[in-house]
Parts: structure tokens; sequence; C-alpha cells
């Protein structure tokens, strides 16, 4: 009897999970504690590697380099559409943070775009060449590391640092780690890049003028990058500020960040004269705070966000429409901030 009852309010508190009000705020569904984290519909490294390939196979335009390996033996994909050293070059640098993840679905379907050999991407073709590095942290993107992450609230399925416990994002200067030598040697030392983004996704709590941001854009704040750089980071930023903003999911504020040279939107700027942009995704696929995960719920739009602001950057690039960019609205743009967890309404 006992135990017949037992069942159904287990019975009863499983199925709640799925058809509890999400607790919906701001600019979409959070995690709150409610949300079954589910990530399996993510790109795994094997199916990255595919991806990139058929890419290459199919395009006239696309080359597929390995550039290294990652500490536990992982290739690096550097996917390059065009490769005229006359033309502009952009590069897409994702997931240096392997918990950080849609922003490589987001270059994934914008290079799946790339490979078709249309009329417009032949043009783009002519006029600039687009880099990729999908995921540079591969084993952390799986949760493949050498230190203990059952802390995190999905299980572990992936965590911020590399196998060997190191935040790749604080490695621009020494280039310790092998996936931060690949980018460097290989990369950013064999091509003469122009302009950067930077992906990442942040906390699922962070607001401007009280409401939940989508994401957030930075330009280089370290003194020693040359104006010009600084200047032309900020015009690709309100390229992809337009682009997003212009959506009704779109709210993206002004990242609190620093002026260390060992992240890549600096030390990068710094080091090459690379215009480069932080841009901050809402939310982390795991983690073990949870004011910082965010559920399976918000994934299409926050891949839309990465999608149209790749693709808009590319476009002002290729047509020279950057050149013309308004940076001003950098000066207005609000600070975003911690927004504390609602109370929640208990009866
Ligand atoms: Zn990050």
């Amino acid at each position: 009897m006992k135990k017949i009852f037992l069942s159904t309010l287990i019975f009863i508190l499983t199925f709640s999970i799925f058809v509890l009000p999400v607790g919906a705020v701001g600019q979409g569904p959070n995690y709150n504690g409610n949300e079954t984290i589910k990530n399996e519909r993510l790109t795994s490294n094997e199916d990255l590697m595919k991806q990139v390939e058929r890419a290459a196979d199919r395009s006239e335009f696309i080359e597929l380099e390995i550039i290294g390996q990652s500490v536990k033996g992982r290739d690096l994909p550097l996917v390059k559409f065009g490769n005229n050293p006359d033309n502009p070059t952009i590069l897409f640098l994702t997931q240096q943070h392997g918990n950080e993840q849609l922003v490589t679905e987001a270059a994934l379907h914008v290079i799946k775009g790339l490979s078709n050999n249309n009329k417009h991407n032949q043009e783009l073709a002519d006029q600039v060449n687009v880099f990729f590095v999908p995921r540079l942290n591969p084993d952390g993107a799986v949760g493949d590391v050498d230190f203990d992450i059952s802390n995190h609230l999905a299980g572990g399925q992936s965590t911020r640092a590399n196998a060997a416990g190191f935040d790749l994002n604080r490695d621009h200067n020494t280039l310790a780690q092998p996936e931060t030598y690949a980018l460097h040697h290989n990369v950013l030392r064999a091509y003469d890049i122009d302009y950067l983004v930077d992906f990442h996704h942040q906390g699922a709590r962070s607001a401007i003028n009280d409401q939940l941001v989508s994401g957030s854009i930075l330009y280089p704040t370290n003194s020693g990058v040359k104006p010009e750089v600084v200047e032309m980071s900020k015009q690709l930023g309100k390229i992809m500020y337009d682009a997003v903003e212009d959506r009704g999911f779109g709210l993206l504020g002004k990242y609190n960040g620093g002026s260390a040279n060992t992240i890549a939107r600096n030390g990068l700027a710094y080091e090459y004269d690379i215009s480069t942009l932080l841009f901050e995704m809402r939310g982390m696929s795991d983690h073990p705070n949870p004011n910082t995960i965010l559920g399976q719920k918000s994934n299409g739009y926050l891949i839309q966000q990465g999608v149209i602001s790749m693709e808009a950057a590319i476009d002002a690039i290729a047509d020279g429409s950057i050149n013309e960019a308004d940076t001003s609205f950098w000066d207005t743009l609000e600070v975003q901030r911690f927004k504390p967890q609602e109370e929640a309404e208990v009866e």
C-alpha cells in the first residue's frame, strides 16, 4: 500500500517536471531549477567533424584545415570560406569554453549555408574570406576532462576549462595549452585576419533596464590597442548589434569586461591588430550555478541570434558598408547587471 502510494507520488513528481510552467521571465524561459536540462540535440564532436568535412567536399569555396589537437587528441578544425589575400578576412571563434555550445551550433549553421555553390556565395567569395574555428575546446565540450565536474547541474555533460583544467581564454599570452597554441601559430600568425568575433555564453540572469538580456557585446579595452583597431571593432559591434536588435527576441547589453591581454578580445587586438568583438550569449549548457544554466527552451532563439549576427557581419564586410557604420551607439549602450532571481510565489 505504502509502496503504491510512493510510486504514484514519484510518477506525479516526475511528470510535473514536464507540465509545470517554466516561469518565463524577460527574454525567454529560464532553467530556474524546474526544467530538465537536455543537451543531446547539440552537435557531438564526431558530427561536427562530419559536418565541416561535408561542407568542404560540397563547396567550391570552402577548405578544411586541421590546426592541431586538443589535450585528449581531438582534431581542431579551421574552416576557410574564400582564401584570397586581397580580400578582408573575418574569423568566428567559438567554444573556447566547453559549456558554451549554442554559438558553435550557430557557426555550423552558417557554414552549411556558405557551402551552397549558389550565386550569392560566389559573389561573397569574391569579396570576403570567412574563417571559422568552431569549438576550440572539444574536450570540455563533452566533459572529457581530468578533474571532477560532478557538481555540474547537468551531470558534467560539458565544462568551461580544457581537459587539463585550464581556462583557454586566460591563455592568450602564454599559449601553454595545445588549443591556444594551435589557434595562434596555425591561424592568427598564418593568416592576415582583419576581424574576429569571440563568441561566448554568459550567465542567464544579466539584465539592462530590469529586463533580462539575450546577450552582450564589447570591443577591446586594453589601452595598448591602437585606436583605429578599437574603432573598427566598434563598427563590427554596430553591425551585429543592429542585426540582433531588429528581432523581437534581441536585447543586448554592454559586457562589463576587464582590460587584461590574456583574454582574446584584448590580447588578439593588441598582438595582431585584429579588430575583435566579444559576443556573449545568454546562459550555458552545464554549470554548478543554477543562475548560469539555461534550459534548452531558449536554444532556438539564441542559435538564431548567432546566425543572423554572423551573416550581417559577413555581408557588411563583403560590401564594405561596415566602414560607414556609426559607432556612437556604444556611448549610450547600457552596461548589463546581474539581476537576482525573483522569489517564487508559493502557496
Ligand atoms: Zn566563455
